[in-house]
């Protein structure tokens, strides 16, 4: 018998299991079945060592605030990202409140974020960038110093040794997070699992999605313990697969899939051996990133808290691949490429020499270069005490573009059919931190007139209580916000 769902998420990691929440909250009754090829919940991007945990929050992250020919400081996307970061605070607040997620498993840790540059250039860059963050309540806390003594105070590991005479400036928000989101994502799977119409079948990957005339999805799934195969009928599909999702969209068959394509990248870390020198830093330090640099390779040196052991991680450098998962395929890649997205890949290609150029120099590099990178931040750092750790894959997305032909985007994507049936998520950035912002614009484009019920809207904001208001102009409503999320998640109240 073909067994039928209302709804069948693909891929157990965080998007998926956050739209599973948020479904089951909504529509108690609702029938979901999770499909997950790994014998993991949340085991590829999602798991804490796979990404860098930073609650992204537009702190520090200087490739969000570009600067325009103009000289102005563009801060459009940093007020859009810090406000996506409250909201999934206050979806982990209610599910940490109503003990829907576990509260003795710490998944959220008080970090300050910084920002570091040196040169007169980024110097001023960064002195112009606070002036135009500091303008919103929603950054107002922000600190900023050009002075060395007080950085030496705020970060003494990278002080130390460095040349006086280097002009530094660097920013300070005392109110940064390292978020463990496999954490997150494995608390929100087994609470779903708890749930009367939720099954979560692991190690079986979904091979095939088709449509039906009335408008359903039939998909294949492949038991791969077993090798068995089974057909489920459903009334609405979510492609969450992570770096999987072009392959299954491509399935899908939807023409607006057409003209997509994918490009990976992994990242690779240092990570600190030496109990003492970890000891010495915290905070997460964001620099600038290289030139022809994707933006998601801004060097970082970042203290992680990860089960209650603190560590110290330094990157992310680059690595390639062919797989579009970390525990994917090499015909990942080869077999991506199609007659509907060849044109738009290759010209991307031609647009982004100079990130192909970097992408070499970071495969080639020998690991007395990736050294050299780590000692512009921690200028006493000693060889020995770091090794390189590979993290997870993440594939960008291609885009047919009508001028250009193709291009590379760096942002993340849904993607749905004309009767909003089916949806899909390509791209990983900003990522897990904006979970939350992203499904609630999935619901937004699939259940319009259920999200403008007044059901659907009393139980949105019961969870998200800042719901339809802005948390970037708000002063009262951004400071109350962070109160009540602070006191949910038990950070400190700075
Ligand atoms: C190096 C790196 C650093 C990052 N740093 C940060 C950060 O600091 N902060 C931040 O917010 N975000 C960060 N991110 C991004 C973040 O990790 C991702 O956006 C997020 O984890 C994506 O979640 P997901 O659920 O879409 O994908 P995933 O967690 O990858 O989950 C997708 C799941 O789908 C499964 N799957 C795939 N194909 C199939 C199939 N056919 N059938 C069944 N299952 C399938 C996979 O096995 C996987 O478990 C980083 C990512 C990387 C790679």
């Amino acid at each position: 018998m073909i067994a039928k769902q209302d709804f069948t998420l693909i891929g157990a990691g965080i998007m998926s299991a956050t739209l599973g929440v948020l479904l089951k909250q909504l529509m108690p009754d609702a029938k979901i079945s999770i499909y997950e090829r790994l014998d993991k919940v949340g085991a590829e991007s999602s798991d804490a060592w796979n990404n860098a945990g930073t609650g992204h929050s537009a702190f520090c992250e200087l490739n969000y605030t570009p600067e325009n020919e103009d000289g102005q400081v563009d801060i459009s996307k940093a007020l859009k990202i810090s406000e996506s970061f409250e909201v999934s605070k206050q979806l982990w607040a209610y599910l940490v409140k109503n003990n829907l997620l576990p509260a003795n498993d710490p998944f959220i840790n008080d970090i300050d974020h910084m920002s570091f540059v040196w040169g007169d250039e980024n110097i001023d860059f960064l002195k112009k960038r606070h002036t135009a963050l500091t303008a919103y309540p929603i950054f107002k806390d922000m600190l900023h110093s050009e002075n060395f003594e007080e950085i030496r105070e705020w970060v003494p590991l990278m002080m130390t040794g460095r040349n006086k005479d280097q002009k530094v400036g660097a920013t300070r928000m005392p109110i940064g997070t390292d978020v463990n989101f496999g954490t997150i994502t494995r608390g929100m799977i087994a609470y779903l699992q708890s749930c009367d119409g939720v099954e979560v079948f692991l190690g079986h990957q979904v091979e095939d999605i088709d449509d039906r005339k009335d408008g359903t999805w039939e998909i294949e799934v492949k038991d791969l313990h077993t090798n068995e195969e089974k057909t489920i009928h459903s009334n609405f599909v979510f492609i969450g697969a992570g770096g999987g999702a072009l392959k299954l969209l491509e399935k899908s068959d939807i023409p607006e899939a057409d003209g997509y394509g994918g490009f990976p990248v992994s990242g690779q870390f240092l990570k600190c051996n030496n109990q003492d020198v970890i000891l010495q830093h915290e905070a997460k330090v964001y620099g600038m990133a290289e030139v022809g640099a994707p933006p998601m390779s801004v060097p970082h040196l970042d203290t992680r808290m990860l089960n209650g052991e603190r560590s110290l991680l330094f990157g992310p450098y680059a690595g390639f691949s062919t797989k579009f998962l970390k525990n994917g395929s090499y015909f990942d890649l080869p077999l991506s490429i199609d007659a509907h997205n060849i044109f738009p890949m290759l010209r991307a290609g031609l647009h982004n020499l100079s990130l192909t150029k970097y992408l070499i120099e970071q495969v080639v590099q020998s690991p007395e270069e990736r050294f050299k990178a780590l000692e512009k931040y921690y200028p006493n750092a000693k060889i020995e005490d770091w090794e390189l750790i590979t993290a997870g894959q993440r594939v960008q997305i291609i885009k047919k573009d009508a001028k250009e032909g193709g291009v590379l985007k760096f942002g993340t994507e849904i993607v749905t059919n004309k009767n909003k049936t089916i949806a899909a998520l390509l791209g990983a950035s900003p990522g897990a931190s904006t979970s939350v912002s992203i499904m609630l614009s999935v619901l937004n484009e699939c259940f319009p007139m259920q999200v403008k019920s007044k059901a659907w809207q009393q139980k949105l904001t019961q969870m998200i209580p800042s719901l339809g208001r802005s948390l970037i102009t708000d002063e009262k409503l951004c400071l109350s916000t962070r109160d009540y999320t602070t006191a949910i998640l038990k950070l400190e109240d700075k």
